[in-house]
């Protein structure tokens, strides 16, 4: 195993090629016992200031390298993510609590794999083309500023500063406050990438303070957010006075559908993958399984047999499925979902509200399911992000549609049944990306919600357009 560098504090913002410190920090709490395992900086409106004159210096030297230059650039900032890959397993284990096995796997590897990814599809991208007499030409929107947060805090940064960059623009990044960690390993490898300095920002802090700084910014031309469709809401209204360009990504509500003619044990082992890794942070978690209703019980006692495989446990430890939730606060608002389950009728399978037996002094939620849950209960409508399953019975595909598509969000959803009936149910969803009988992730396909799950794509040539603007020629 690689020898691994445990001090993790965050010297300071990273701006113009150069680590800043701040002069107020906060403190970075492990999830697991509460144990404070890193220091970081809280940055001001005067560091975003700063970062932005450092963004828009570099600009045209980095518009004027062309997409070729960049994405070669990326490509070796790919391998230096690669390098660093046991760091930011650790870090991101150390600061969220995920088990190191998922780190590793998804944390980890995930960023590399998408900024590969990103500058192969360079080459595929339209930047000059012919509409009639006119020329159309893509150009980078400017000084790109990007909120991310804390799930997956490299890969979401990741997905969209590397289009953000190959795309021409410079960015301005601020990291979700309680998961700052990887934030120094990407300057460095940024560095160690030849990205110029100033090309590449980073200032750390808080959402209210640095993350509206951003969004007001009138030298930032385009905010990159994702997070919470609450301050995705607030991000758009504060953006809103320097009209600038506004991406979204948000919240969701994930319906997985298993057609009476699926195979319940491949809907079951995938649903509760998707409901419960990462502790069920993520966005598109599958947090709620459609089932026949005359298939309900069959269907949720195969769920009850493959829940047992989920060991909640220390983080570090290799074996351990589910870690903690990502802090105390989250506990509360998980475990607050759970007690809520329970006070609108839901039928318990597994789990319920309190602390995981021996682990009472971290932040672990009992991995929880529901069946029989109202489609417009609480849990079958808001968003967890917790490893809390609601298992809801349907009376026919369209039935089945409609409780899909009936919520606030649209982000995505999955379907298992004989191909062809699958694929008919997913072209009737209102969602951004579909898993058809366990279609697996790919960084070629866009990702991004409809209704409150947010506007705009990350990722596929969609998501290095969107930071692009367009200019027609006529000539
Ligand atoms: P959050 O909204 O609390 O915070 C996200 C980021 O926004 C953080 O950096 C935070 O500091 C910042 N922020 C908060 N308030 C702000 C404000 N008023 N102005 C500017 N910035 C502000 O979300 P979170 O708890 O870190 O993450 C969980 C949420 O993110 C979930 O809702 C999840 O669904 C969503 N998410 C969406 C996607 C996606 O691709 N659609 C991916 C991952 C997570």
């Amino acid at each position: 195993m690689t020898s691994i560098d445990l001090t993790y504090d965050v010297p300071g913002h990273w701006v113009a090629g150069t680590v800043v410190p701040a002069t107020t920090t906060m403190e970075i709490v492990s999830p697991v016992d509460g144990r404070v395992v890193a220091t970081a900086p809280l940055g001001t409106a005067a560091d975003v200031d700063r970062a932005v004159e450092a963004a828009r210096t570099a600009l045209p030297g980095w518009a004027g390298l062309g997409p070729a230059a960049r994405a070669d650039v990326l490509g070796v900032l790919a391998d230096e993510l690669t390098a660093r890959s046991e760091r930011i397993a650790h870090a991101i284990s150390t600061e969220i609590g995920v088990p190191i096995g998922f780190s590793r796997l998804a944390q980890a590897a995930f960023p590399p794999l998408v900024t590969k990814a990103v500058a192969a599809l360079a080459a595929e991208i339209s930047w000059e083309e012919r509409a009639g007499n006119a020329l159309l030409v893509r150009e980078p929107v400017g000084v790109v500023g990007a909120i991310t947060p804390w799930n997956f805090p490299l890969q979401q940064v990741v997905t969209k500063v590397v289009p953000a960059l190959l795309a021409g623009n410079t960015v301005v990044l601020k990291p979700a406050e309680t998961a700052p960690l990887t934030g120094p390993i990407l300057a460095e490898a940024a560095a160690a990438a030849g990205i110029p300095a100033g090309v590449l920002n980073i200032v750390y802090g808080t959402g209210s303070v640095v993350g509206e700084a951003i969004a007001a910014h009138p030298g930032i031309d385009m905010v990159s957010f994702t997070g919470s469709t609450a301050a995705g809401r607030r991000v758009a209204a504060v953006a809103a006075d320097t009209v600038k360009r506004v991406g979204l990504e948000l919240g969701g509500k994930t319906a997985s559908i298993a057609l009476d003619d699926a195979d319940f044990d491949e809907v079951v082992a995938e649903t509760l993958q998707y409901a419960w890794s990462n502790s069920g942070q993520a966005c598109g978690a599958w947090t709620r399984l459609l089932v026949p209703a005359a298939r309900h019980d069959e269907i949720v006692a195969k769920l009850r047999e493959a829940a047992a495989e989920y060991t909640v446990g220390d983080p570090a430890d290799e074996t351990t499925r589910l870690g903690p939730v990502a802090s105390e606060a989250q506990w509360q608002r998980v475990n607050g979902y759970i007690e809520k389950g329970l006070a609108e009728g839901a039928e318990l399978v597994i789990g319920g509200p309190g602390r995981v037996p021996g682990l009472e002094g971290g932040a672990f939620i009992r991995p929880t399911i529901f069946a029989n849950v109202d489609p417009d209960s609480t849990i079958a409508q808001e968003e967890i992000f917790g490893p809390v399953l609601s298992v809801i019975a349907y009376t026919d595909d369209d039935d089945a549609v409609r409780i899909a598509n009936g919520t606030p969000y649209g982000l995505t959803a999955a379907v298992f049944g004989s191909d062809s009936r699958a694929l008919s149910i997913a072209r009737r969803l209102e969602v951004g990306q579909v898993h058809v009988n366990g279609g697996a992730f790919t960084p070629l396909a866009p990702f991004g919600g409809r209704k409150q799950s947010g506007t705009g794509r990350e990722m596929g040539k969609s998501g290095i357009e969107e930071f692009t603007e367009l200019k027609a020629i006529l000539l």
